[in-house]
C-alpha cells in the first residue's frame, strides 16, 4: 500500500491509505466513496498503536468495505492534565502500522477541527449510573469527555460498524448508550483484549513502564486470573482482598478491584450461578495507571 494526503486522492482506492485532517474533507471523501454500498467500519484510537488496535482494524476489514481509523488524543476525557501531557505518541510508526494492515482512511484531526467552538460549555450526555461508577468514580468527567469526542467522530464518519476493545469494558457500555442517545444505527462490536505473552493487556500506557514496573504489571492479569479461579467462593470481599494482595505485593497502588455483573456492571458481593461475572481492576504502577478486566464465569478473554 501507499500513503497519500487528502487532496492527492479524494476517492477511496484499493491499496492506498488516505490521511485526512479536516472534518469537512472527511465528509467529502466518504461521500465520494465509489462503492456506496460498501459499509464503513470505524476504529477510533488515541494512537501509540499496538497489536490490540490492529486487531480492531482487522475485525473492521473482515466485516466492511472501507476501514476508517482515527488518531486523536482527546483533551476533554483526561481528568488529570499530567496524564494528557504524558500520553505516548508515535505517529510515524502508527501511520506505517495502519498502512501495512490495510486501513483505507486515517483521520488525524486537530483539537480545533474537533472542537471548532472551543472546549468550554460542551454538551452533557445522560449516560445514567455508568457515569459515576468504577472508571467514572475515579476519573470524574472522563465519560462525558469520551461522549463529547465520540459524538463528533461518529457524526464525522457515520460508520455502519464501530469496533472498540473489551479492554475498556465500561467505555464500550458508555459508547453503546451514546449511539442510542444520538439515534444512530451504527452496529457496535466489542473485540477481545489482546495480551502480551505473560498476560499483560496491551496498552499504549505500557510504553511508560520501566523494566521493573513492566515486570510488576503482569500482577493485574494474575489477580484477575485468581478471581476467575476462585469465583465460586461465597465471600467476594475476602476474595477481592486476596486478589488485592497479589497487586500490592507487586507494588501496585490500587484504585479498585471489583466483581460485577457483566451485563450492567452492578457490583456483586457473592456468587450466584445465574449471573455472568466480570472482574475489573484499576491500579497504578508508580505514575502509570493501568486498567484491565476479565470475564470470570464465561469465555476467557
Ligand atoms: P485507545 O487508543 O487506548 O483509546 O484505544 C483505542 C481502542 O483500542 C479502544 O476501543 C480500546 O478499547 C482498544 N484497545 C486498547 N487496548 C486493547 C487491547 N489490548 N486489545 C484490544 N483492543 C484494545
Amino acid at each position: 500500500m501507499e500513503i497519500y494526503c487528502y487532496g492527492c486522492f479524494d476517492r477511496v482506492q484499493q491499496d492506498i491509505m488516505i490521511i485526512v485532517k479536516q472534518v469537512e474533507d472527511l465528509h467529502r471523501l466518504l461521500q465520494q466513496q465509489p462503492a456506496k454500498g460498501a459499509e464503513i467500519g470505524f476504529v477510533p484510537t488515541m494512537g501509540a498503536l499496538h497489536k490490540g488496535h490492529i486487531s480492531l482494524i482487522k475485525a473492521s476489514k473482515s466485516k466492511t468495505g472501507c476501514t476508517v481509523c482515527s488518531i486523536f488524543v482527546n483533551p476533554t476525557q483526561f481528568n488529570d492534565p499530567k496524564d494528557f501531557e504524558r500520553y505516548p505518541s508515535a505517529i510515524e510508526n502508527d501511520i506505517l502500522m495502519l498502512e501495512k494492515n490495510g486501513t483505507d482512511i486515517l483521520f488525524l484531526p486537530s483539537v480545533e477541527s474537533i472542537y471548532p467552538g472551543g472546549r468550554n460549555n460542551l454538551e452533557h450526555y445522560d449516560i445514567g449510573y455508568l457515569e459515576n461508577i468504577l472508571e467514572g468514580k475515579y476519573r470524574p468527567g472522563h465519560f462525558q469527555g469520551v461522549c463529547q469526542v465520540m459524538s463528533r467522530l461518529l457524526k464525522a464518519v457515520n460508520p455502519g460498524h464501530l469496533f472498540m476493545g473489551q479492554k475498556d469494558y465500561q467505555q464500550c457500555m458508555v459508547v453503546k448508550k451514546l449511539i442510542e442517545l444520538l439515534g444512530m444505527t451504527t452496529c457496535f462490536h466489542s473485540c477481545p483484549t489482546e495480551r502480551e505473552a505473560d498476560g499483560l493487556a496491551m496498552s499504549s500506557r505500557n510504553l511508560r513502564l520501566n523494566e521493573a514496573e513492566r515486570k510488576n504489571a503482569v500482577a493485574i492479569f494474575q489477580a484477575l486470573a485468581y478471581l476467575k479461579k476462585n469465583i465460586r467462593e461465597n465471600d467476594f470481599n475476602a476474595l477481592k482482598a486476596r486478589a488485592s494482595h497479589i497487586l500490592m505485593e507487586n507494588h501496585f497502588r490500587i484504585e479498585y478491584v471489583e466483581i460485577a455483573d457483566a451485563d450492567n456492571l452492578e457490583i456483586k458481593q457473592s456468587f450466584i450461578s445465574s449471573c455472568k461475572f466480570i472482574g475489573l481492576i484499576a491500579a497504578y504502577q508508580n505514575e502509570t495507571r493501568l486498567i484491565d478486566n476479565m470475564r470470570l464465569t464465561v469465555e476467557q478473554n
